[in-house]
């Protein structure tokens, strides 16, 4: 992964964690605790990839370091 924000271009993101919000239709999913990286001037959040949604069945299973076909 870069290490510059794709956003605004700052350079410096850090490790933390964050509530990860999935809506899929009428379904949905929050996941707290997600590991990711925060950009420290905009505050986008960057997922290291570890985080997946199944496009079908949204639930806390598919998560856990886990990849789906769309993610990898
Ligand atoms: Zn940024």
């Amino acid at each position: 992964m870069s290490s510059n924000c794709q956003f605004c271009g700052h350079a410096h993101l850090t490790p933390t964690t964050t509530r990860y919000i999935h809506q899929q239709s009428d379904a949905l999913l929050i996941v707290e605790e997600v590991p990711c990286l925060r950009c420290d001037y905009c505050g986008e959040e960057y997922f290291d990839g570890s985080l997946c949604v199944s496009d079908s069945s949204p639930k806390p299973g598919n998560f856990a370091g886990t990849k789906c076909n769309a993610c990898i």
